[in-house]
């Protein structure tokens, strides 16, 4: 019998066209990359631009503001000038604040053109001073900026009304030759959001924002983003992701890059491998997994630690890790490549393991 043949590591992605967000290329084959946004004030500059570096810091590549105000507004040249990733200022009718974002040196901005046209239609002004500036624009649509004549057509933010509610959107800039767009269009019900995806996928070559809306807290919410952008990122449909989740941006940001890194998309650095537990187990392994993860937060080399819970099978089963501990008696047996290298005391053994990592980290920056 052959063996069934392995799919690909990296998925094939659509092609798409790139637009640029500052200098995060996004879409034509660019690296997928990971978005969140604040939850300050804009305003207060100060701690907008300090959440910012906190999620720069976690590995975010691109952040939105929310710009709902004058003095939203006012903070945009201090944060665009500021900010270490590009800022994308999020619009929602105003088209003064649209002018005053590009003006700003925001990478872009998040506005829909129906609503500027239902209120004060510049929407041939705001698609001319993009252009100039290399200002991208991001569409997005969700149930609830669903367009009205869409909705009353099917009767509920269906799939197909959303990306035709996104297209049509797209059009009110096409009109006046702006093409240097990406959508979003997102959903609470991940199923729905994957659907809305696939066909906009077929019907336009704009590279997608992949988003589940209200997704929910931390646990339910990436599990929730995790399933949507696995099925759409594994046909090779999305170009840049956010994981909206009722906690910090920067456990959105973290969320965001562990899904890259579980489809291959984005290198992993640190992976805890840590067995889940069973009959045989012989010390707190939710506690001590937690530990080395925490221990080896922000650790600079790509590293995978196994730790598992007894000596039966520990080094055997976590052969492919770097480095690891299988526990037992009160003792800790550390190994590398699945080869034991030394025995200690339990409360000893998270030391020891990022001892280990550091020699480890020493032999592979001399080779
Ligand atoms: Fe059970 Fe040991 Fe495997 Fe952990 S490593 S799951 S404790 S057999």
């Amino acid at each position: 019998l052959g063996m069934p043949e392995l799919p690909p590591k990296t998925p094939e992605r659509r092609p798409t066209r790139r637009i640029h967000v500052g200098d995060v290329p996004v879409g034509g084959g660019a690296p997928v990359s990971v978005q969140t946004m604040t939850t300050t004030l804009t305003a207060d500059v100060d701690a907008t631009l300090r959440q910012i570096a906190e999620v720069t810091a976690a590995g975010c590549d691109i952040v939105r503001v929310a710009v709902p105000s004058q003095d939203d507004a006012d903070a945009l040249p201090a944060i665009a000038k500021k900010s270490p990733i590009p800022v994308v200022a999020d619009i929602h009718f105003q088209p003064r604040y649209v002018f005053a974002a590009i003006d700003a040196g925001c990478a872009a901005v998040r506005v829909n053109p129906g609503n500027i046209k239902r209120f004060d239609d510049r929407v041939a002004d705001i698609a001319k001073a993009a252009s100039a500036a290399g200002v991208p624009i991001r569409i997005g649509v969700n149930a609830g900026s669903l367009d009205p004549r869409l909705l009353a057509k099917h009767g509920a933010a269906t799939p197909q009304a959303l990306a035709e509610s996104a297209l049509w959107e797209c059009s009110l800039f096409e009109e006046h030759g702006f093409r240097d767009l990406k959508i979003a269009v997102k959903h609470n019900d991940p199923m729905t959001m994957v659907a809305a995806n696939r066909i906009l996928a077929k019907a336009c070559d704009y590279p997608l924002h992949l988003g589940v809306t209200e997704a929910g807290p931390a646990f339910q919410g990436s599990i929730k983003s995790a399933v949507a952008f696995g099925i759409l990122l594994a046909e090779g449909i999305g170009d840049t992701i956010r994981v909206s989740l009722s906690a910090p941006p920067v456990e959105q940001v973290k969320a965001g890059i562990h899904i890259l890194q579980s489809l291959g998309l984005r290198p992993r650095k640190l992976e805890i491998v840590s067995c889940p537990g069973c009959g045989r187990l012989q010390v707190d392994i939710h506690r001590l997994a937690a530990q080395v993860e925490a221990a080896f937060d922000g650790f600079p080399h790509p590293l995978r630690v196994a730790v598992m819970g007894c000596v039966v099978n520990g080094p055997g089963e976590a052969r492919e890790a770097d480095l690891g501990v299988s526990c037992g008696n009160g003792k800790g047996q550390i190994f590398r490549q699945g080869r034991v290298l030394r025995t200690v005391p339990e409360s000893r053994i998270v030391e020891a393991l990022l001892d280990e990592a550091l020699k480890l980290a020493e032999t592979t920056d001399d080779a």
